[in-house]
């Protein structure tokens, strides 16, 4: 250390302190990078690689990008992962003794991103933070750009996964038990691609994290919060708030609308459900295009398209809280011309939420401000449309915007209508706001206008018609003239510098004149930052009002865009309540409608209740529409727990408390897994948390083994799923294997469908319908014709479909054995000895793992 120079001796200091960040080193106009970190950035940014003496002998490698423009640069490695820490010159190098003091003033991490040019506005940008500790687990994720913090706790890994899918944090904090948990780490890592922290237990200490959600949220009774029991959960928000006032130097104040919400609170969605039914995005390319966020984003306003992602994510459970946001969409489609009239003032607002969220934040700029100010003032047109609504959710709405005129005003005043990006240069604050800086301003510019007057009277007084006055950093201001006319100057000008063309003088009045100029200018600038800062402090202090506004007109977003939907398409309003129905009329697929370009969408009933309409069995050839049906039917139900209406002609919706999912081929090949074991730890994972209020959509079980494995587990599975001992859900149930549909006779509840096909000859016409019964064929070779495999080939696979089947012998399935009422047990004596029958009935099913079944299936297989 002692060879260093004293600058890099500091350099080491702070940088030893923050090991972990890219250290950003203000050195005069640059942000510099040394060492390690300079050839990191070198290489990320390709920028090239410098080096200054250090004082070792050695030059350090460096590498530096200029302040103004760092923000972007920064931007880039947040991307790609990496963390920073910005060090800056806490004092003017100007009038510094000695080395320059500095300090660490913001250390930027993926989850802590607040500048807009790093965010995407449709999308909250969350940080994660979990803490496990005897079996319980608590989590958080927090939106430091909106102010959200949103917490639960459980303690079943399963529904932690499924929070962390729906919030998709950017960085993770994690703490106790959840350092270990591997699955989680995996699925962090791979799945989210996220930046995760290991945190240290101290971090998470019971009685400090208690009393910082006081401090810091102004909880006062726990109990009323939802935190009495979860305690996980609190140690999990103290980790939050730890880590952010470690990293933040900052104002937190924004961060205050904490959520704590339950389990049952809202309709269960884990992420394979979300990512089947392509929520928020497609399965393939993950784009927004073909999704059901697609559909209802009708949102004008950032917040808005931010709060639908959410209400999308997050459908609702209580059908009373369902049907407030139901009359709100109703009231709204009922007048369109009121409806019009809103939507036209919310076009207009700009990201409030987050232009506060700078502001309190002391990252906001001028025309920051200006934008804030610029959304104020469309609030009262907003107010005024949105009072034309007498239904009471809009009121409640309403009543929430503050008009927030004082800050407004506050703004109009204190900064000019079009201000630089840059806080140090001046021009910033409007005349007659603050005295001095008037003052100031008159000196600056009445000295330029001396200037302008010194220029012409030199011309007149030299005869030299070319003559300037410029300015430079190093020399200030200067009387240029070409050398032609060098011989001609007066006595007085003192030569100062020798160009190619022309020489360069001062004379003492200029000097003198420069000395007040510069001298006022700077005084200038460094006021003005101070009083827009004071601003800027005076507006973070509204910070509540100004979020409580941006998150009622988010919502009356949200319910204008669902009511424009609802309208344009020709949607209806569904009955909502806790019965056991799914009764739709006419329903059709709210994305496949939308993306057929050349033909119309076919609508489809569907019935669906806790007694004979159980479970759907549903056959049909490839292509007829199997998937698109089961998957309309879930996403009408999320639609209407979302509060939307749906596509159909009437609807009555009993609550799901979730709604389960199995799928087609997963895309789980990537980490190792079998598709078939993958498929089984889906169905797995289904059984055992299904409930009778659930939906279950189950596509083509069993497909990833051989017909006999592959039929018994799907009908173990149909057995188990219907009967309402064991679970009793509403469930559709799409197979190709039709001997299933036997169960309709053998299994209570379990009804037959199929999605009719017209045949005519070796042609198939399909005709999207469904009706009641099992399919009569699976005309696999008709769809491989209509696919356009060759001729001879289709000739061929028929020659050999007619000898199969006039060699194969008929599976039969036969009745469950007793109580086939209520118990439906698994018999498959038909394919094997009563051994296979013996070992299944002492199966556990409900408490196996993955393996276990997997395990048990091998051993069943070698019984057959
Ligand atoms: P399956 O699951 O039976 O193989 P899909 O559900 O994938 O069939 O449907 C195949 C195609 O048929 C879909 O891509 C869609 O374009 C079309 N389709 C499905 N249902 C309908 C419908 N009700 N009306 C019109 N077209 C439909």
């Amino acid at each position: 250390m002692a060879e260093l120079t004293p600058m890099m001796q500091q350099y080491f200091e702070i940088k030893n302190k923050n090991k972990d960040y890219i250290l950003f080193y203000r050195l005069g106009d640059f942000y510099e990078m040394f060492f390690d970190d300079a050839k990191l950035v070198s290489r990320e940014l390709e920028l090239t690689l410098t080096g200054r003496d250090c004082g070792q002998g050695e030059r350090a490698p460096m590498c530096g990008v200029p302040y103004h423009s760092a923000e972007g640069y920064i931007a880039k490695l947040v991307q790609k992962g990496y963390k920073i820490a910005i060090c800056e010159q806490m004092e003017d190098p100007k009038k510094a003794k000695g080395l320059v003091k500095r300090e660490i003033i913001r250390r930027v991490t993926p989850g802590t991103v607040v500048e807009a040019s790093m965010l995407d506005e449709n999308r909250n940008n969350f940080l994660g933070c979990v803490y496990a500790a005897g079996g319980s687990v608590g989590v958080c994720f927090a939106d430091i750009t909106t102010g959200s913090v949103y917490a639960t706790g459980s303690d079943n890994w399963n529904d932690i996964t499924s929070e962390f899918g729906r919030f998709a944090p950017r960085e993770v904090l994690v703490g106790g038990g959840a350092i270990s948990a591997d699955g989680l780490q995996s699925f962090l890592k791979e799945r989210l691609e996220a930046l995760i922290e290991p945190m240290p237990e101290e971090c998470f200490e019971a009685q400090r994290s208690a009393e910082r959600i006081q401090e810091h949220f102004k909880v006062q009774d726990f109990d009323a919060a939802g935190l009495t029991d979860l305690p996980c959960t609190v140690q999990c928000l103290g980790g939050l708030l730890d880590y952010l006032e470690q990293t933040q130097k900052a104002s937190l104040s924004s961060l205050n609308q904490l959520q704590v919400y339950h389990q049952g609170q809202y309709m269960e969605l884990d992420l394979i459900a979300r990512r089947n039914l392509e929520l928020c995005e497609t399965m393939r390319t993950k784009e927004k295009k073909g999704t059901l966020l697609w559909v209802l984003d009708r949102t004008r306003t950032a917040m808005g398209s931010r709060l639908i992602r959410q209400w999308i994510e997050k459908p609702l459970y209580n059908p009373l809280h369902i049907a407030r946001r139901q009359q709100a969409v109703g009231a709204l489609c009922d007048d369109v011309i009121a409806r019009t009239a809103l939507t036209d003032a919310l076009k207009r607002v700009f990201d409030m939420e987050r232009l506060i969220g700078r502001v309190a934040y002391g990252t906001a700029n001028c025309r920051d401000l200006r934008a804030l100010s610029a959304a104020i003032s469309c609030l009262p047109e907003i107010k005024t449309q949105a009072a034309l609504f007498g239904q009471a959710m809009l009121r409640e709405l309403t009543g929430k915007i503050d008009l927030l005129e004082d800050i407004r005003a506050l703004v109009e005043q204190a900064i000019v209508d079009e201000p630089p990006i840059l806080l140090r240069e001046g021009g910033m604050i409007r005349k007659g706001f603050n005295e001095e800086i008037d003052r100031l301003r008159d000196l600056a510019s009445g000295g330029k206008g001396k200037i302008a007057e010194i220029e012409q009277a030199e011309r007149e007084r030299t005869g030299i018609s070319k003559l300037k006055i410029g300015y430079n950093r190093v020399f200030g201001y200067y009387i240029e003239v070409s050398r032609s006319n060098a011989e001609a100057v007066p006595e007085n000008y003192i030569r100062k510098q020798t160009l190619a063309n022309s020489e360069r003088y001062i004379t003492e009045e200029l000097k003198q004149l420069e000395s007040t100029v510069l001298g006022a200018q700077e005084r200038l600038t460094a006021l003005e930052y101070e009083v827009f800062v004071s601003v800027r402090d005076q507006i973070a202090a509204e910070v509540h009002r100004v979020q409580k506004t941006a998150q009622a007109i988010a919502a009356l977003d949200v319910l204008c865009a669902l009511a424009d939907v609802a309208c344009d398409n020709n949607y209806v309003c569904p009955v909502v309540d806790f019965s056991d129905r799914i009764d739709i009329k006419d329903g059709r697929h709210p994305v496949v409608e939308k993306m057929l370009s050349d033909s119309l969408f076919i609508p489809n009933d569907t019935l669906l209740d806790s007694k004979e309409n159980r479970v759907a069995i549903i056959t049909g050839p490839n292509m007829a529409g199997k998937s698109t049906y089961m998957r309309q039917v879930a996403l009408i139900t999320i639609m209407a727990q979302i509060g939307s209406y749906v596509p159909a002609s009437s609807a009555h919706i009993g609550v799901a408390d979730r709604v389960f999912t199995r799928v087609g081929a997963s895309d789980d090949l990537a980490s190792g897994q079998s598709t078939f074991m993958v498929e089984m730890s889906e169905v797995a994972d289904i059984l055992r948390h299904a409930t009778k209020s659930s939906l279950i959509i189950l596509d083509e079980i069993g497909r990833g083994t051989s017909t006999y494995d592959g039929m018994s587990i799907a009908r173990a599975v149909v057995e188990y799923v219907a009967d309402k001992k064991r679970i009793g859900a509403r469930a559709l149930f799409a197979t190709h294997y039709h001997e299933l549909t036997v169960l309709e006779d053998l299994v209570k509840g379990v009804k037959n469908y199929n999605i009719a096909v017209k045949k005519r000859g070796d042609d198939i016409t399909f005709l999207r319908k469904i009706v009641r019964g099992g399919a009569d064929d699976s005309y696999g070779i008709e769809v491989a014709k209509l696919a356009g495999v060759p001729n001879p080939v289709i000739k061929r696979a028929k020659a050999v479909l007619a000898d199969l089947e006039s060699t194969m012998p008929k599976i039969e399935l036969h009745a469950v054995a007793e109580e086939p009422e209520d118990v439906p047990q698994i018999t498959i004596d038909s394919l094997s000895g009563d051994a296979v029958a013996e070992r299944l009935r002492a199966l556990q099913v409900d408490t196996m793992t993955p393996i276990e079944a997997l395990n048990a299936l091998y051993e069943l297989k070698k019984l057959v």
